[in-house]
């Protein structure tokens, strides 16, 4: 009998899950994105894009695909989807693993300034008189500084794909993607004389560059501390991911 498990998606590591599954015999695997890529490229196992329509809409799809267990691997800052995950896996009765990549730690030689939020982030901005600052905050997330672009600052903003709303100005956006090298990181940091980068702390490899051309360069960072993580049972790492879903789909009456 083949079981089912739903990867919830979105990042780096729940694709290398799907990959690293991928071929399990009895196992088939469905991958989910919320669908906010216009191009999410080639991508493991079954995919499917969409929101299911809150945490009731997941149970009820739980239910219809008859799926045996979820990963949720959504990014460290998707607000609501961990939650649902949570709700809709213990509503279905159906065992459920949060797979979240450690956070960035400071390193000796960094300036790091912590903000819980956005807005302290732009609060940030003004406390350290930055001049020119380097948004790598998500597209989302820029109308936060909308505040304090007040024409005497310039950005430098960097999403995957085109900012939505306002976009602080005067300044510049480049579409990029991960990952980043750190002497591309550095170039780009001395081309716009940045003195102020400000991140989520996402963690993880593909845009880590940035921190290190920081530390080099002596910019200060401001640093956007993660929501916190719903409870339950979670892993750092794709390897323990895996062994935990071939460990309970066996454990699983056929
Ligand atoms: P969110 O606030 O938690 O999600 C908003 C809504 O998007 C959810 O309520 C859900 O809609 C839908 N959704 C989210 N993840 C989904 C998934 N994997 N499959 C199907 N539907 C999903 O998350 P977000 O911050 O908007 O992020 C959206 C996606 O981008 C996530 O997959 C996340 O992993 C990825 N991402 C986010 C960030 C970030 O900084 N936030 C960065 C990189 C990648 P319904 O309620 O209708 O089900």
């Amino acid at each position: 009998m083949t079981s089912r498990l739903l990867i919830l998606g979105g990042t780096t590591e729940a694709a290398a899950l799907a990959r690293v599954l991928d071929g399990d015999p009895g196992l088939a695997v469905i991958y989910s994105l919320a669908g906010r890529t216009s191009d999410p490229g080639a991508q493991p196992a079954t995919l499917r894009i969409g929101g299911f329509g809150g945490a009731e809409g997941l149970a009820a799809y739980l239910r219809s695909e008859e799926i045996a267990a979820v990963v949720d691997a959504t990014h460290p800052f998707a607000a609501s989807m961990r939650w649902h995950a949570l709700a809709a896996c213990s509503a279905v009765g159906i065992p459920q693993l949060r797979l979240e990549r450690p956070g960035w730690d400071p390193r000796p030689g960094d300036r790091w300034i912590g903000a819980d939020t956005m807005a302290d982030a732009a609060d940030v901005v003004v406390s350290t008189a930055a001049k020119r600052i380097f948004l790598t905050v998500g597209r989302g997330e820029l109308g936060s500084f909308g505040p304090v672009a007040d024409g005497r600052r310039w950005w430098l903003v960097r999403s995957i794909e085109p900012p939505v709303g306002e976009v602080p100005a005067p300044g510049e956006v480049i579409l990029d993607r991960g990952p980043f090298t750190v002497a591309g990181e550095i170039g780009l940091m001395r081309r716009h004389r940045i003195d102020l980068l400000v991140t989520k702390n996402s963690g993880g490899d593909a845009t880590e560059a940035k921190l290190e051309a920081a530390r080099r360069l002596g910019v200060t960072v401001a640093v956007v501390a993660r929501p916190a993580s719903p409870p339950g049972r979670a892993t750092t790492t794709v390897e323990e991911a895996a062994r935990w879903v071939r460990a309970t789909l066996a454990s699983q009456p056929g």
